[in-house]
């Protein structure tokens, strides 16, 4: 079976082109789209994140702010910050970098900042409003893997999607948006029995477990299209997927690698949900 791999570096360009072009808009109507990173203590992993997001953020003219807080803060402090983020005008998004310390309520924070300002789409009324098909901020991870489909020219509706994961920021909205593009969406997770015998029905199949190459080409369907969300090390530490490429490229018609597969798209839906934030700002007064 011929293979194709998906470019998610070329389909982040793409996308961040688009981007470009609406920051370019938005200042020439004097508004300047600003993104602000909170990142509590310091995850060398989270640091790199962080910065990967500041470093986007100049390359597309935007305003950017990084916030970094120790490890020790209190949760009323981490909350102030974030309130005081709210009313800044010149941040049009926040994004709080996961994971918190043990100390901080993750679900306290997310829920503090603005829904207008959530551009990482967790906060409960987007989500909500996810669930039910209104507007609102897709979560960057599922958002980017729908344009990666959509860029790949992935039929959708009436396909089998198999999710493996149901994570909040992963694997459950993922589902969601595959469910309002009319697929029919089963989600696995590590309580389920008999994987095999739900990848082995997938058209799409959506890997995000957390488990080094744990999906080899034995789960796989002929000629299905496999999205590896994972981000892990391998034995070598080298940088690699839940999927274990080498076998399941042997039968996908279409596969993400790791790196160079969602891991962009979820950077460049972040910038597109900056983007429309402050675009909201015009619309909305
Ligand atoms: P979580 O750990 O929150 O969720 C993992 C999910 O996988 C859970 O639902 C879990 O099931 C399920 N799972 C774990 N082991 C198995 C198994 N053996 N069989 C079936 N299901 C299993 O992870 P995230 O959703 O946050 O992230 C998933 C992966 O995606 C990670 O590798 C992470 O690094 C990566 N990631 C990548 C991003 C990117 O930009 N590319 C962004 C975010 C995450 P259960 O619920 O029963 O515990």
């Amino acid at each position: 079976m011929s293979t194709t791999k998906i470019d998610g570096k070329q389909i982040a360009g793409l996308v961040t082109e688009k981007v470009k072009e609406r920051v370019e808009n938005l200042k020439s109507k004097g508004v300047v789209p600003g993104l602000a990173v909170v990142l509590v203590g310091n995850n060398p992993a989270s640091q790199t994140y962080v910065n990967n997001k500041a470093k986007t953020c100049e390359r597309l003219g935007m305003y950017s702010v990084q916030i970094e807080l120790d490890e020790n803060i209190s949760e009323v402090e981490l909350l102030k910050q974030v309130e005081a983020l709210n009313v800044d005008d010149k941040i049009h998004g926040i994004l709080v970098q996961l994971p918190l310390p043990p100390q901080i309520n993750e679900d306290r924070v997310i829920a503090t900042i603005s829904p207008l300002k959530d551009v990482d789409g967790f906060h409960p009324e987007n989500v909500g409003k996810m669930m039910i098909g209104q507007q609102s901020f897709l979560p960057c991870t599922p958002f980017g893997v729908m344009k990666l489909l959509e860029y790949s020219d992935v039929e959708i509706a009436g396909k089998h999607a198999v999710i493996i994961g149901r994570s909040n920021i992963v694997g459950k909205p993922m589902g969601q948006l595959l469910l309002q593009k009319d697929a029919t969406v089963t989600y696995c997770h590590s309580r389920t029995k008999d994987l095999h015998s739900f990848t082995k029905q997938a058209d799409i199949l959506v890997v995000a477990t957390g488990r080094t190459k744990m999906i080899d080409a034995s789960y796989i369907k002929e000629g299905a299209v496999v999205i590896d969300v994972g981000i892990n090390r391998d034995e070598n530490n080298k940088l690699c997927g839940d999927v274990d490429f080498e076998s399941a490229q042997k039968v996908a018609s279409k596969i993400t690698p790791v790196p160079g597969g969602v891991g962009p798209m979820t950077i460049a839906m972040l910038m597109e949900n900056t983007c429309l934030a402050a675009e909201n700002t015009l619309t909305n007064k």
